[in-house]
């Protein structure tokens, strides 16, 4: 085994090692968890889920210790950290129902009885980024376990510390030990095992679209199923009938939540020219308003990036002669801290096609309904948006129009743990979260009882 340094991004100081799964421990992981998820399925459903509701349980019970070490590890502002500890147990609770729900179907044939079953896959292997360690590990696991399967999450190298934490506490919950375990390392040695082992039978990743379409690949040699959360570069339309208020008031909240570092980041701002300039106006303000700093403090709505290096992706779209309109403040000193930065680019430039994942926002004028939706559309992504409109009927046209998985209209919401979330083109495949995300962990199987005469 070797260890992995962990360095907290808003003080630069080492908070821990962490020792790194290899591949003989992923193979021996794998071997046990398949033990273990034969016994788990064969659990009678109220007892699998009385186990969950115990799981969510043990997460309330340590929110605020889940929420500090999220601070610590990831920069993330202590009140983000909280929600997101706690939308853990939430997650947990609305999937706990799931066994006992989970029912086939009845379908009349002739000359017998005909019944699906929704069989768990196996063993799942999730793989998380490091933006948001806790919610997008339990979107994977929770309806994988109700299922009943087994599951192995590899958490990103950077972040493990909370996904480590909640495997310790589904054991102390009463899970059983095998079934549900946290394999920290290296995306080329524990991620690709996932891909390469044939006992895993289904890879829920999250990350890069470069690495999920290797991902992708490397999973149909052995006809794996997968689950795609991808990148994005969503478009925040903002029209001339709307309340520009408050569109410019919470604009910033739309891209700069997490530091810009969220996949649903609103990066591109859409302004009908007629509106621009008095939406620029309205703007400056409320970027220069997000209070950027100490993210142990509750009044902090930004923290730090992640980690230096993604720093220095970052800081490349902003060079000296950058089109910059406006940007907001950041400390000095120590900490990977960048400020909310507003842009003006040409539609062509890069800081309007890729994406940044950083708290940079490119803002472009377009002249009407059918140019905005051109514009918004004029990417290889498609995971959410935003539409600000006062009239019902061109809410009812764009929201249909733009290819995007999550739109919200008139706010920046993307993500409920009971609505499906999931996106269009290179943002992804498959929906997680929602009513249906367990069925993406079984498989249908039919079965037909033929009934001879009496
Ligand atoms: P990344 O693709 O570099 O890494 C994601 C995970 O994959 C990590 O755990 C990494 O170790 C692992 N990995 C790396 N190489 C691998 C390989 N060859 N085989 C298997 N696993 C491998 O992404 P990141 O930088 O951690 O995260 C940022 C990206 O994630 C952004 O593009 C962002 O948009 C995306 N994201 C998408 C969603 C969504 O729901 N659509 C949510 C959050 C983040």
């Amino acid at each position: 085994m070797t260890a992995s340094e962990l360095i907290n991004p808003a003080t630069e100081e080492l908070l821990r090692t962490v020792e790194q799964t290899s591949i003989a421990g992923v193979d021996d992981a794998v071997a046990r968890a398949k033990v273990a998820q034969r016994d788990w399925a064969r659990l009678a459903p109220g007892d699998r889920a009385a186990a969950l509701r115990s799981f969510a349980a043990a997460v309330d019970a340590h929110v605020d210790e889940l929420a500090a070490l999220e601070v610590a590890n990831s920069g993330h502002p202590i009140g983000n950290a909280t929600w997101e500890a706690g939308h853990v147990r939430d997650v947990l609770q609305f999937y706990s129902a799931t066994p006992e729900r989970l029912s086939g179907k009845q379908i009349p044939v002739a000359g017998g009885l005909d019944i699906t079953f929704n069989e768990p896959l196996g063993v799942i292997g999730v793989i998380t980024p490091w933006n948001f360690p806790m919610p997008i590990a339990v979107w994977g696991f929770a309806p994988a376990l109700a299922a009943g399967n087994a599951v192995l999450v590899k958490p990103a190298e950077w972040t493990p510390l909370t996904t480590i934490r909640i495997g310790e506490l589904a054991v102390e919950a009463g899970l059983p030990p095998d079934l549900f375990q946290v394999l920290p390392g290296k995306g080329s040695v524990v991620g690709e095992r996932f891909v390469t082992h044939p006992d895993v039978r289904k890879i829920v990743f999250t990350g890069s679209t470069e690495v999920g379409t290797r991902v992708m690949a490397g999973a149909a040699a052995q006809v794996k199923r997968v689950t795609l959360e991808l990148g994005g570069k969503s478009a925040n339309i903002v029209f001339d009938d709307c309340d520009l208020e408050k569109a410019a008031a919470t604009a910033p909240y739309g891209v700069f939540d997490n530091a810009g570092q969220d996949c649903c980041a609103r990066s591109r701002i859409l302004v009908q020219r007629n509106v621009y300039d008095r939406f620029m106006e309205l703007l400056e303000p409320a970027v220069k308003g997000v209070a950027v700093g100490d993210p142990a403090s509750k009044d902090t709505e930004m923290g730090p990036l992640v980690s230096k290096s993604h720093w220095q992706s970052v800081a490349s779209y902003v060079p000296g002669d950058a089109p910059v309109a406006f940007r907001g403040d950041a400390p000095s000193g120590p900490g990977y801290w960048f400020p909310p930065t507003v842009l003006t680019p040409e539609r062509s430039d890069r800081t309007v096609r890729e994406e940044i994942f950083g708290p940079v926002v490119a803002v472009l004028p377009f002249d009407d309904e059918a140019d905005a939706i051109a514009l918004a559309n004029d990417t290889p992504y498609g995971l959410s948006g935003s539409i600000w409109t006062d009239d019902l009927s061109r809410a009812v046209r764009v929201s249909r129009a733009v290819e995007a998985g999550n739109l919200s209209v008139n706010s920046h919401s993307s993500v409920r743990y009971n609505t499906p979330f999931g996106g269009f083109k290179q943002s992804g495949l498959g929906r997680e979260l929602g009513p249906d995300a367990p069925l993406s962990f079984t498989e249908t199987k039919n079965v037909f009882y033929a009934i001879g005469d009496a």
